[in-house]
């Protein structure tokens, strides 16, 4: 194994991302085995979420293929271990929240979670399974947003400005 990925392999652990991923294949059933280059091959993992063929929490990749399905795909696995070392570079769990940021960016550019997640380019995108999708223009949507903003802005200013009324005599006189 080259020394860059002895050194993956050590820093997931240290960070305990890769503990994490174990025990989530703990918790949800699934079969872990030892695959190439420091990683864990987790199998048949059945849960719902996340909404993917396969994921990876340290140096743990889980996908929802039976054993020995992952290595049948050497690009989706070379991208998977992409993301291993993404981990390490983010010291572990804190990619977990930065990944979620970048997802959330690239679905308000594209409508999709990965064509412009910087996670999922620097992985690889066509490797992982995504596309790359032209960006939808949302500047009229936010100029909408900030004339609407601005305008109950003044309104509320305009409001706090007006005296109250005078109380009326009106309707008291005998
Ligand atoms: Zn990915």
């Amino acid at each position: 194994m080259k020394t860059s990925l002895k050194i993956r392999a050590a820093a997931n652990a240290l960070n305990l991302s890769t503990a994490t991923g174990l025990l989530l294949a703990a918790l949800t059933g699934t079969r872990v085995a030892r695959g190439p280059d420091g990683l864990f091959i987790g199998s048949s993992y059945t849960p719902r979420l996340p909404l993917a063929g396969a994921f990876t929490v340290g140096n743990v990749v889980l996908c929802r293929g039976g054993p020995g399905a992952l290595e049948q795909h050497p690009g989706l696995l070379a991208h998977e271990s992409g993301h291993a070392s993404q981990y390490a570079w983010c010291l572990g769990l804190p990619f977990l929240p930065l990944y979620g940021a970048c997802a959330a960016w690239s679905l308000w550019r594209t409508g999709d979670p990965g064509s412009r997640n910087f996670f999922e380019r620097n992985a690889g995108l066509e490797r992982g399974g995504y596309r790359e999708l032209p960006t939808v223009d949302r500047g009229p949507a936010v100029r909408n947003f900030l004339q609407r903003l601005s305008f109950f802005r003044q309104h509320r200013t305009a409001a706090a400005d007006t005296p109250p009324a005078a109380p009326t005599t009106e309707g008291n006189h005998p």
